[in-house]
């Protein structure tokens, strides 16, 4: 009969679906995971570039193909002639969420680590004049370093936390997590109202001051109370 023949392939894509469902949940962490990034959370940062001190969080994203690949150096894009480091600490999302209130939200991230958003500087401003989104400037491939993450428990408390970034050995970047307009937990209070937070989902929290131009050769490691998290050559 023709109705039950229809129904048969239909019934056969949807078992397909489910199958391919599974799989994908299984690798949650490094499927479709987004990095959710934060502009101008330190207040002398938002003064070096003369921007407008923010009356609520200034988010981007980058796609998981910005992320540069672990022992990988970092190539400088052939359209740009002005790239910055900005170094950030970074939390990493062990639970889905979406509405999370701000006093539950230490419940949804458990690894703390220290990263590079990068950027494209002469870009990010002709963008900007024009009222443009970023992302051309910011979610480039490899535009996002991701380091070596230590677990929540491991820190006394996450909003004084000291880091830094050295470049070729004399420190560039220097800050404390106590210095952030918006905390973590406002933080993740605040995206999730707009996008659903995944398991493996990585927050970069912004940068302080002494964001700075990197050229061939540089290296770039990062602390966080001292412990080197990642070093990366610069070609
Ligand atoms: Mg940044």
């Amino acid at each position: 009969m023709s109705g039950r023949a229809q129904s048969r392939p239909n019934f056969k894509l949807i078992k397909y679906k489910s199958k391919q469902q599974q799989t994908k949940s299984k690798n949650l962490v490094n499927l479709n995971m987004k990095l959710i990034c934060i502009g101008r959370n330190y207040t002398k940062h938002i003064e070096e570039l003369q921007n407008e001190r923010p009356t609520e969080p200034v988010v981007f994203i980058k796609p998981d193909t910005a992320i540069l690949l672990k022992k990988q150096p970092f190539f400088i894009p052939d359209f740009s002639n002005d790239v910055h480091h900005e170094v950030e600490v970074l939390v990493k999302i062990n639970r889905v969420g979406k509405h999370i209130d701000k006093k539950f939200a230490h419940k949804y991230y458990d690894k703390v680590g220290l990263g590079i958003d990068f950027t494209a500087r002469d870009l990010q401003q002709k963008l900007k004049e024009k009222g443009l989104p970023w992302e051309k400037a910011k979610s480039f491939d490899g535009a996002a370093v991701i380091g070596d993450w230590m677990d929540k428990s491991e820190i006394s408390d996450i909003n004084n936390l000291n880091f830094s970034l050295q470049k070729n050995e004399i420190t560039v970047q220097k800050g404390n997590t106590s210095h952030m307009l918006y905390k973590i937990d406002e933080i993740i209070e605040y995206v999730s109202k707009y996008f659903t937070l995944k398991i493996g989902d990585i927050i970069f929290t912004g940068t302080p001051a002494g964001v700075g131009k990197v050229v061939a050769n540089d290296e770039l490691k990062g602390y966080i109370e001292g412990k080197e998290m990642f070093s990366i050559k610069v070609k």
